[in-house]
Order: C-alpha cells, then structure tokens, then sequence
C-alpha cells in the first residue's frame, strides 16, 4: 500500500469536508492533526467567501448615502450647527466609502477618520452622532469618557463601549464592527495639569492610552457579560478597524488657550492686539486646532487618532426657540399631539416661547434645559387632561412658566 495514502495511525487520508479519498481528488491539504481538505473543497470555499465579500461590497454602497443627503437629514432633526454638519456628512460618507473599498481589490488604502466635537453642553453633540447612526442603520453606543478607567482600578473598562455596540447589533459581531460608537466627555480625562504624571493619573492620561488603542485597529476581547474583566471570562473578539469612533467635549476654558494662540498670531502680523476679543465663543471655537487640545491636557497620540475635529456653536435664544418648535420630534410638536389625540389644544404664544428660552439660558445648559422646564410648568395640565381637559383649549402664557398662574382650560372648543 502507498504510505502516503494513509495517516500516522494507518487511516486512510480523505478530505475532513466531503469525505473524499485521497485518490478520488487532485490534491488533499493536511491542516492540524490529521485534518485534510481537497482542492474543490477549498474552491468551493472561496467562491463562497468572495460572494460574501461581493453581497457586503454591495451592501454598503447601496447604504453609502451622500454628504448632501446626510446633511439633509440632520437638518431635520438638529438646528443650527451647520459647520458640524457638513464636517459630519464628508467624514462618514468617507469612512463608510473606505469600508466598501475595503472589499473590493484596490491597491490604494483610505485611511479611517475618527472625529472630534468640541462645544458646549447641550448644543447637539450627541444628538448628532444618535442621529447619524440612525439615517445609515448601523448599529450605536454611548459611553462617558468620565465612567472609564485604566485596567485594574474600580470602574469601567474601555471595552464595555464594545459590548454596548454588539448588543445594539444583537450580537451580530459583523455588523458591530461597522457600528458608530460616541464617547462624551473627554475633556474629562484630559491630564490635570503639566505635574500629572509625576503622580499616576488614574482617570486621566492611561484612560487616554486605553481609548487610542480603540481608535486604531485593534482586536479586543470583549466580555459577554460586560462588568470588569476577569480571567476565567469567555471573552467575544472585535475588531475596531471599521468602527467609527466619535468623541465630544465641552473643554471649558479652551476659549482662552486659543485667543492666546491666535492673538499672538495676530499681533505677529501686525494686526490688532484685540483681535481674538472681538470674536463670540463660538467664532473662538470653530479655530480649534489640535495643539490647542494637547495644550488643554489631551496626549498627542490620542488627538492623533481623531482626524477630523470641528466645533459647536453656543446655543443662542433664537436657536432655542427654533429647536422648541422646527425639527422632526420638536417638544412643542409633541405637546401638540398628546392634546390633539384627547381633542384638545395647547398654545404656546410667541412671547411665552421667549420666556422658556431665556429660562433655559440661564441654566447654562444648552438645549437640554428644555425638556425640564416644560415638564415642569406642564405636569398639573397633563394629570387633568384625560379627564377635565377632553375639547378644551390651554394657552400656555409667560406667567405659567415663571409659575405665577397655572395653566388652565379655558374654554371648549365647538367641534369637541
Ligand atoms: P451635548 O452637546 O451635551 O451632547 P445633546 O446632544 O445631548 O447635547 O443635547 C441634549 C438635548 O438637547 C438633545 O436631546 C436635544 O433634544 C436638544 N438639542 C441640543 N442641541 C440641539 C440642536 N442643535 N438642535 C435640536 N435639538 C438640540
């Protein structure tokens, strides 16, 4: 008997797949102890990869939307903001271009751009990342830079941010891999001061370390059952290549290390020494520039692996009263239809919309100051409402916010 036509034990060799003999097929491949495969089964197996490989190609241009369109779509949602807009638009239609590319043969690399949003809180950062991941259907996670530590220190691992985006996915890991994950506050983990590391800065600089590793292509095992990491764990793999990481800040204070910069640029020039003075916050802050972020305590390789870094404009009144009324899910549209489905109606005057806003800014905290106030003036109408409030009409005047009058029914309308 030929030896090649048998194993070290004497069995006969055939392929681990189709069960082929040695003799029947053109050439059988030992893999690991005692496992074969035959030249059509490998065939067959790559034929079904580059199908595979041909349906995601397809997939992810068919979903590619363009810039225009992206930015069509946030504007139905998120006032203002249009720089961020745009800057969004371009860098995720590349980053999913890249992807599609990815799994087609092409010699030239398009690198992954991760983004950076700097801006006041309450200004949209977040609801722009959600609604983003929302008009290109992939999957999304939160996380806040603050509940993240260095491994083995109390708090989260970096890589539950992971395990939030595979459950999103409902632990489809192909699709998580191509998820959006939004990190907030990372001003929060910026290194305290030029002595930081003199003194180990748990929350701060290693945080920093973690996340970057991330934000390059890494593979990272993440645990199932979230929590910290433990040894005896089974760990699930992802790789981040493809994931987009986007991170947000408010950075309160970068106002100054960047007038500074742009000051003496100025005066280097010959211009006005005044001339960072003359220019709002949000003018301030839309020449953010990466130095600026390593000045305010960020480690250079972390800003590095952010490539595209834009701003958010401060809120103002009337953007407050444009986002009480104008977008998809606008709050005061929302009041609107809970009265209409008890056949009633509410009114909110124009000068009552000027006094939630002005409310609001006084809470310094951008747009989110809204919903609050309105549950505030609100709640004692909607307990009544199914029951008193069936046809009546309520108009919500400046002195229901304030709290100086309740808002009341006041008279029925005639079709009710
Ligand atoms: P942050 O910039 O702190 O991440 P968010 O995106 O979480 O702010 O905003 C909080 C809430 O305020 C949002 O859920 C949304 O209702 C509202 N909001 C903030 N900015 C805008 C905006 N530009 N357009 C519409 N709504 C906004």
């Amino acid at each position: 008997m030929d030896k090649k036509t048998r194993d070290k034990k004497g069995k006969a060799m055939s392929c681990s797949f189709c069960g082929r003999n040695y003799n029947v097929v053109k050439r059988l491949i030992q893999g690991d102890r005692n496992v074969y495969i035959c030249n059509e089964c490998v065939e067959a197996c790559y034929t079904l990869i580059q199908k595979d490989n041909e349906k995601t190609s397809k997939h992810l241009t068919r979903k590619m939307p363009t810039p225009v369109y992206i930015k069509e779509r946030l504007d139905e949602y998120i006032v203002g903001q249009d720089m961020a807009k745009k800057v969004l638009a371009v860098a995720v239609h590349n980053h999913y271009k890249r992807l599609a590319s990815e799994v087609t043969d092409d010699d030239v690399e398009l690198e992954k751009s991760n983004i950076l949003m700097v801006g006041p809180t309450g200004s949209g950062k977040t609801l722009l990342a959600k609604i983003l991941a929302n008009i290109l259907d992939v999957p999304f996670a939160i996380a806040d830079a603050t509940t993240f530590t260095e491994a083995g220190y109390v708090g989260e691992d970096v890589e539950n941010v992971l395990l939030r985006l595979l459950r999103d996915a409902d632990f489809n890991v192909t699709r998580a891999q191509q998820g959006i994950v939004y990190i907030d506050e990372v001003d929060k983990i910026a290194r305290k001061g030029p002595n930081a590391s003199i003194t180990r800065d748990v929350s701060g600089e290693g945080v920093q370390q973690s996340l970057l590793k991330m934000f390059e292509q890494s593979i990272v095992n993440v645990p199932p059952q979230g929590g910290r990491k433990h040894p005896e764990q089974q760990y699930i793999q992802m790789d981040t290549k493809d994931i987009l990481f986007i991170c947000g800040g408010t950075f309160s204070g970068i106002e100054d290390i960047i007038k500074k910069r742009i000051g003496k640029k100025a005066i280097g020039f010959g211009a006005k020494g005044d001339f960072a003075d003359n220019k709002s916050t949000g003018e301030i802050l839309s020449e953010v520039k990466m130095n600026d972020l390593i000045e305010y305590g960020m480690i250079h390789e972390f800003i590095g692996r952010l490539h595209v870094i834009t701003s958010l404009m401060p809120l103002d009144r009337d953007d407050l009263i444009r986002i009480m009324l104008e977008p998809k899910n606008a709050i005061v549209k929302q009041y609107q239809k809970i009265f209409e489905m008890e056949k009633a109606v509410v009114e909110f005057p124009e000068d009552t919309l000027v006094e939630i806003s002005e409310n609001a800014l006084e809470r310094k905290t951008g747009a989110r100051a809204l919903r609050s106030i309105f549950e505030g003036f609100m709640l004692d109408a909607m307990f009544d409402l199914p029951t008193e409030g069936k046809g009546a009409v309520y108009v919500v005047t400046p002195d229901v916010v304030t709290g100086k009058t309740q808002l009341m029914p006041r008279k029925l309308r005639k079709s009710a």
